[in-house]
């Protein structure tokens, strides 16, 4: 079931018409479907359960995706994990009331300080990338009469076939150690006495929609967990990232029990937890980006829809060439020419668009919906061209929740100071 549809000729978000939230809200405005972010946990859990493997499983949301506070509080309240890529997002964690028991610390470049922070929270596990962040742990910890528990971030040399800049399980990529030197690192590790060996941890990539090199994977850490367990070191739990990919154009996005099906083949009869880290898949057919057509403008080679939302408000397109389909909320019964357009921002880049080549029935003042934009959209957004940014609402049934409002022009200058 979408959670987004037309009704009378309008585009909904649950039981809400999305010209209301304009009219309340404003746009640009990012709208989600609580029951929407529910449904995407619901398929990781029921397909976990489906597969035997629910009690010893932990679903850790990747905040990366999307840290708006009421979101974080939705999975917290769900029984969700979280995993963490700095200092700020344990802090949105805390804030939204996740449990640091459930915590892991994703990243390549740990601080000291977000180390302290970390260990002083009390989280489940940092997931370490290199030999030196061993070392720099052990100090820290140590530091702190503590024992940090560990796992390290292999990097299984598998491709991912995704794009270049999501895919991060290569031998190149700036991620985690090369397998083969995993056995060394552990043995570093379990000699240090600031230290607790607790896991294996891979990620291989993003927007994943083969579940083949995901479950190659897999059985490169089984292989790996098996090797250290003859060295005498014991792994409490296997972490297999996230990167499930979803349905953005016509993807053929698998559901999470078929994606995960290969995987937890490979991990059957296993007896060590087993942690997930979706990102995108929770969050990103759950939201949408609310905008409105400024100005239409005809050229000899193209037409643009100047739009009130851009790059700095949903970046995807302009870094990654991402698409996204872009709707029109209002379906009037005479509805004007249509033409192909593309959306753009008012930022002064040519990079700021939104989509291009779009065959659209436009008119100044119409509202346009950029799907598929929960993950990895307000999460990147920047204050670029001095453009404040958009509020966010989460719609539940026929209510409308305003989960953060629009900031500011004052606010964006607030910390800075003429010379004197
Ligand atoms: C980004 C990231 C994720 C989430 O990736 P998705 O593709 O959004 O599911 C999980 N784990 C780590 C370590 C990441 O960096």
């Amino acid at each position: 079931m979408s959670h987004f549809a037309l009704h009378d000729g309008l585009l909904h978000a649950e039981g809400v018409p999305l010209d209301a939230v304009a009219a309340r809200h404003g746009t640009p405005c990012y709208v989600y479907s609580r029951a929407a972010l529910m449904a995407a946990y619901d398929d990781y859990r029921s397909a976990l359960a489906a597969h035997g493997v629910a009690d010893r499983s932990l679903v850790c949301y990747a905040v990366k995706a999307n840290s708006s506070l009421a979101i974080l509080n939705l999975f917290a309240r769900l029984g969700a994990g979280f995993d963490i890529v700095s200092g700020g997002e344990l802090a949105r964690v805390l804030a939204a009331g996740g449990d640091p028991g459930k915590v892991l610390f994703s990243g390549v470049g740990k601080s000291r300080g977000e180390m302290e922070q970390a260990l002083a929270a009390g989280i489940r596990c940092f997931n370490v990338e290199s030999a030196s962040e061993l070392e720099r742990l052990n100090e820290v910890a140590r530091a702190h009469g503590a024992r940090a528990p560990i796992s390290l971030r292999v990097n299984p040399d598998v491709d991912p076939k995704t794009h270049p800049y999501i895919s991060t399980g290569l031998k190149t990529a700036k991620f985690g150690v090369p397998i083969e030197e995993a056995p060394h690192l552990y043995r570093r590790a379990a000699e240090l006495p600031g230290l607790k060996v607790v896991g294996i941890d891979c990620h291989i990539g993003s927007q994943l929609l083969d579940p083949a090199p995901a479950a190659e994977a897999a059985a490169k850490v089984v292989a790996l967990a098996d090797r250290l367990a003859a060295d005498g070191i014991a792994i409490e739990h296997l972490d297999l990232g996230g990167g499930k990919g979803i349905r953005y154009r016509d993807e053929n996005a698998l559901g999470a029990t078929d994606y995960l099906a290969p995987m937890l083949k490979v991990l059957s009869g296993r007896r060590e937890q087993l942690l997930f880290e979706p990102g995108r898949s929770l969050v990103g057919n759950a939201g949408l980006l609310l905008t409105r057509v400024e100005f239409l403008k005809y050229g000899t080679g193209k037409n643009f829809a100047v739009v009130d939302a851009a790059m700095n408000d949903l970046m995807r397109p302009a870094l990654y060439d991402a698409w996204h389909d872009i709707a029109k909320v209002s379906h009037g019964d005479t509805p004007p020419p249509t033409h192909s357009y593309d959306i753009v921002g008012p930022i002064c880049e040519s990079g700021d668009f939104l989509g291009q080549a779009r065959d659209l029935a436009l008119a100044e003042g119409d509202l346009l919906a950029v799907m598929s934009a929960g993950a990895y959209g307000m999460a990147m957004s920047s204050n670029y061209n001095t453009r404040p940014r958009a509020a966010e609402v989460m719609v539940d049934g026929d209510a409308i929740h305003l989960i953060r409002r629009r900031e500011s022009v004052a606010e964006l200058f607030a910390g800075e100071s003429p010379l004197p």
